[in-house]
C-alpha cells in the first residue's frame, strides 16, 4: 500500500478570509481573540478539505509567513521588538510589517515604529518570506507554542497530523547575519533547540516529522554540504521519523549527499526532477521511504494520471510499502478550488485542477496502484478524456502562431543600425534637452478611476461613460506633467487595472479565474491570468489610448507596454510546451502593438520588464539559457521599429551586476531602473561593465510617502554621473506612481524637474 500526504496547504482561505481577517484586526475592527479563532476555524477546515489523505501536514498554517513563524519557533526575535508590550503575536505583526494591530499600539512611546523584517521571494516562487536575521552572538530558545496549538487542535478533530518544519540548513542559508558574521557558524547554537523540538513531538505522539531542505536543490558549497551531514546526524536515534522534503527543482550533486542522510525518508519533486525518482529509489537506505511529488504544486493544470501511473506502478512494485505520494511541493502556491470557478468557461475549466482537484488525483493514483486502475477506471477515463480534450482543442492549436514561431530568425531582433547612429537620429527628431525628465508610466490611481471602474464592472456606467472617465484623467495628467516641465509624457495608465491582467484580457490565448488568488506576502495576493493556449492579439490594444493623450500636447508622448517576459513570469502558464515558446508568442503579439503605435506617429515607445530577473533559475548552470530566449523575446518585441523610434524599458530593481551584459544586449535606447533607496549603491555594476546606451537611474523612491527634495536629487545623479556619462542619463522615479497621492507626486516631480534644471546649468 502506497501512502498518501500533502507538503503543505494554502493557508488564505478561498474566498481569502484570512487576508479580510488579518486586515480587520490590523485596523483595530476585530479583537485578538477573533483573529486566533478565524486561524482555527481555517485550519480545521483546511485539515477537513484534506481529509482521505494518509497524513496530513500540521504548523503550515501561518498568520504572515511560514518562515517568520520558523524565527518564533526558534526563539529568534530580532533584538528591537524584544521586551515589547503586547501578545507575542503583536510582536510577530511587528516582525512581519512594522506594527501590529492599532489598538496593540498603545505603548507608542516604547514600542512604536519598529523596522520591519525584510522581505525576500522564496526561491523562484511569488511567494516572499521575511528573511531571518542574525548576528555573531544570535541565541536561539525553543518556543512550542504555535506547533503545540495546531498539534492539539489536530487530534481534538482527529487528524492524523505531520508537523511541518523548516530545516536548519534551510533557516539559516534564508537568513541574513546583519553583521556579515559566518551564519554557518550558528549551526551548533542552533541544534539543540532543533532537537528539543524533535523531542518535543515526540511527547506529543508525532510519528512522521516533514523537515524541508529545499536548499538542496541550489548549488551548495562544501561547507554546507559538510553542515548536511553534521547537522543530521545529530537526530539520529531520535524516535520520531524525519521526512526530509526538497522541492522546486533536481537534487543533481546533491543526490549522494540527500540520500546518505540519516533520516527516514526522502521526498523529491518529480515534476522537475522525474529522472532523480528512479536514482534515488537505488540509492536510499532498504528501510527508507521515497516519497515522490508527482503532482505539480505549482501550476493550475490537471495531471496527466495514466501517464504518471506509467513509471509510478513499476516503482510500486519495486518499493511497496516504501513509496509514498503527494503533491511536488506545498500547494501554498495554487488557488483553493476549482469549483468556485463558476464563470470560468466550461471548457478550458474542464483542463484545469486547484488545490483540492489536486489532492483528489494524489488519492486516485494511490487508489490506483493500491488496488489496479480498474478499480478507478471511471476516473482515469475523465481524466483522459480532459487531457485529450486539452491537447486537442483548436483554442489551444493555432496553425498560424505556431507557423509565425517557426519563422522567427535572428533578423526580427535585431535593429536597422547600431545605438549611436540611432541615438543620433533620435536626438534630431526629439530635441530634448540634456538630463531628460520622464516617468514610469502610471500616475496616481484615484478615487474617481477606481469608482468609474466598478461603476462599469458594475454595469452603472456604460463603455462610453466609461472611456470618457478614463480620457478625462488622461487629460488631468497630461496637464499636470505639462505644468509640471516634464520633457517625455506618458499617459499615466489610468484604464488599465493590472500590467499583465491589462494585456492577457485583449490577447487570445488568456483565461481570468474569480477566486484564483496565491499569497504574495502577509495579506497580499494576486491572481495570476492563465495562459492556456497560442497567444495571438485580435487588435491594436493600447494604440487609441496613446494616441488620444498624443493629441493633448506637443511633447514626446511615451506608448506604454509590458514586455513579453514580465507578462510570462506573472502568469500561471502552460505545461505542454516550454516556456520559452510561449514567452515568443508573446512576443510577437506585443511586438504588433509596438509597430501599430509607431505607425501611429508614437516615437518613443516603453516596455517594461518589471520580472525578468525574478524569472531566472534557481541553479546559475540555467541561467544562460533562460536570459537567451528571454533576451531575445524582448528584442524580438521592441527591435523591429525604425532607428527614429526610441525604444525605453524599464525594471524595479538594478541588481544588475551578475546580468548586466544581457540587459545590455536587449538594446533598449533607454532603460529606467530602480536606485534611489540604494543611495545610487546599485549603480556599481556599471563600474566594471560599461553599459553602452541611455539610462534614467531612479531618484524618487516612490514606494516611500516622502518627497525628495531638489538638493538630494541633484546629488544622486551627481553619484551616477560619475559611472554613466552625463550625455545619457535621464532623470525619473523608481518605479510608476500609481500607489501615490497627486498631493506627493506633484511637489516631488516638481522637485525633480528643478533638479534636472540645476544639473543643465551646472554643467554649462
Ligand atoms: N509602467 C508601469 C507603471 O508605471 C510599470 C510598473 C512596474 O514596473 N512595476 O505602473
Ligand atoms: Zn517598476
Amino acid at each position: 500500500m502506497v501512502t498518501t500526504h500533502n507538503l503543505g496547504f494554502p493557508r488564505i482561505g478561498a474566498k481569502r478570509e484570512l487576508k479580510s481577517g488579518l486586515e480587520r484586526y490590523w485596523k483595530g475592527e476585530s479583537s485578538r481573540a477573533e483573529l486566533k479563532a478565524l486561524g482555527a476555524q481555517l485550519r480545521a477546515r483546511h485539515w477537513d478539505n484534506q481529509k482521505g489523505l494518509d497524513l496530513v501536514p500540521a504548523g503550515d498554517f501561518a498568520f504572515y509567513d511560514q518562515v517568520l513563524d520558523m524565527s518564533f519557533t526558534l526563539g529568534n526575535l530580532p533584538e528591537r521588538v524584544q521586551g515589547f508590550h503586547g501578545d507575542k503575536l503583536d510582536n510577530y505583526f511587528r516582525v512581519a510589517r512594522g506594527r501590529s494591530a492599532a489598538g496593540a499600539e498603545d505603548h507608542a512611546a516604547c514600542c512604536g515604529g519598529v523596522a520591519a523584517g525584510e522581505m525576500t521571494k522564496w526561491f523562484d516562487t511569488n511567494y516572499h518570506y521575511i528573511v531571518p536575521e542574525f548576528t555573531a552572538d544570535t541565541q536561539f530558545n525553543l518556543d512550542t507554542s504555535r506547533l503545540s496549538e495546531q498539534l492539539r487542535e489536530a487530534r481534538e478533530l482527529g487528524v492524523k497530523a505531520k508537523p511541518v518544519i523548516i530545516g536548519p540548513l534551510t533557516y539559516l542559508w534564508l537568513g541574513k547575519a546583519k553583521d556579515n558574521s559566518d551564519k554557518l557558524a550558528l549551526l551548533p547554537r542552533i541544534m539543540p533547540a532543533y532537537r528539543a523540538l524533535l523531542d518535543y513531538f515526540r511527547v506529543m505522539d508525532v510519528e512522521w516529522v516533514q523537515i524541508d531542505e529545499p536548499i538542496l536543490v541550489t548549488e551548495l558549497d562544501p561547507a554546507w554540504r559538510a553542515a548536511f551531514a553534521t547537522a543530521y546526524e545529530g537526530f539520529e536515534l531520535r524516535s520520531v521519523k524525519l521526512l526530509l522534503a526538497t522541492y522546486f527543482g533536481q537534487l543533481q550533486d546533491n543526490l549522494n549527499l540527500a540520500c546518505s542522510l540519516p533520516v527516514d525518508g526522502l521526498h523529491i519533486d518529480a515534476i522537475n526532477a522525474r529522472e532523480e525518482v528512479a536514482l534515488a529509489a537505488q540509492k536510499l537506505p532498504a528501510q527508507s521511504v521515497l516519497s515522490v511529488g508527482a503532482i505539480n504544486g505549482r501550476n493550475i493544470w490537471k495531471t496527466d494520471l495514466t501517464a504518471t501511473l506509467e513509471w509510478l506502478e513499476p516503482l510500486a512494485k519495486q518499493l511497496g510499502e516504501r513509496l509514498w505520494i503527494a503533491p511536488s511541493c506545498s500547494l501554498l502556491h495554487v488557488p483553493v478550488d476549482l469549483a468556485s470557478e463558476e464563470k470560468l468557461d466550461a471548457e478550458i475549466r474542464s483542463w484545469l485542477a486547484f488545490a483540492l482537484q489536486k489532492l483528489d488525483e494524489v488519492k486516485l493514483l494511490a487508489a490506483a496502484l493500491n488496488q489496479g486502475r480498474g478499480a478507478v477506471a471511471v476516473e482515469l477515463a475523465a481524466n483522459a478524456a480532459a487531457i485529450a480534450a486539452r491537447r486537442h482543442s483548436p483554442r489551444v492549436n493555432n496553425p498560424a502562431v505556431k507557423a509565425a514561431i517557426a519563422g522567427i530568425d535572428a533578423n526580427l531582433g535585431s535593429r536597422q543600425h547600431a545605438y549611436a547612429v540611432r541615438a543620433a537620429k533620435q536626438a534630431a527628431i526629439l530635441n530634448l534637452p540634456a538630463y531628460p525628465t520622464t516617468t514610469i508610466g502610471s500616475f496616481p490611481q484615484t478615487a474617481e478611476i477606481r469608482r468609474a471602474r466598478s461603476q462599469f464592472k458594475a454595469g452603472a456606467l456604460d463603455d462610453a461613460g466609461y472611456r470618457a472617465a478614463m480620457r478625462a484623467e488622461i487629460g488631468r495628467s497630461v496637464r499636470e506633467q505639462e505644468q509640471l516641465g516634464l520633457d517625455v509624457l506618458v499617459h499615466g495608465e489610468a484604464e488599465r487595472n493590472d500590467m499583465v491582467e491589462y494585456f492577457g484580457e485583449q490577447l487570445d490565448g488568456y483565461a481570468f479565474s474569480q477566486f484564483g488568488w496565491v499569497q504574495s506576502y502577509g495579506s497580499r495576493c494576486v491572481k495570476p491570468p492563465i495562459l492556456f493556449g497560442d497567444i495571438s492579439r485580435p487588435k491594436a490594444m493600447t494604440v487609441e489610448w496613446i494616441t488620444y493623450a498624443q493629441s493633448l500636447t506637443n511633447k514626446p508622448m511615451k506608448g506604454m507596454l509590458t514586455g513579453p517576459v514580465t507578462i510570462l513570469n506573472w502568469s500561471f502558464v502552460r505545461d505542454d510546451q516550454p516556456r520559452s515558446v510561449s514567452c515568443y508568442q508573446l512576443a510577437l503579439a506585443i511586438r504588433e502593438e509596438v509597430l501599430d503605435l509607431e505607425k501611429a506617429g508614437v516615437g518613443v515607445i516603453q516596455i517594461d520588464e518589471a520580472a525578468l530577473r525574478e524569472g531566472l533559475p534557481l541553479r546559475r548552470d540555467q541561467w544562460g539559457e533562460y536570459l537567451r530566449w528571454a533576451v531575445e523575446s524582448f528584442r524580438i518585441t521592441a527591435n523591429g521599429v525604425a532607428d527614429e523610434t526610441q525604444i525605453h524599458t524599464h525594471m524595479c530593481y538594478s541588481e544588475f551586476n551578475d546580468i548586466i551584459a544581457s540587459i545590455a544586449d536587449m538594446d533598449a535606447d533607454v532603460i529606467t531602473i530602480e536606485t534611489s533607496r540604494s543611495d545610487m549603491e546599485l549603480l556599481d555594476a556599471f563600474d566594471n561593465f560599461k553599459y553602452p546606451n541611455e539610462i534614467g537611474p531612479g531618484v524618487y523612491d516612490i514606494h516611500s510617502p516622502n518627497i525628495p527634495t531638489e538638493a538630494h536629487i541633484v546629488q544622486l545623479m551627481q553619484k551616477a554621473a560619475e559611472r554613466i556619462p552625463a550625455e545619457r542619463l535621464w532623470v525619473n522615479p523608481d518605479c510608476g506612481l500609481k500607489t501615490r497621492q497627486w498631493a506627493e507626486v506633484v511637489p516631488a516631480l516638481t522637485n525633480m524637474v528643478a533638479a534636472a534644471r540645476a544639473l543643465r546649468s551646472q554643467a554649462q
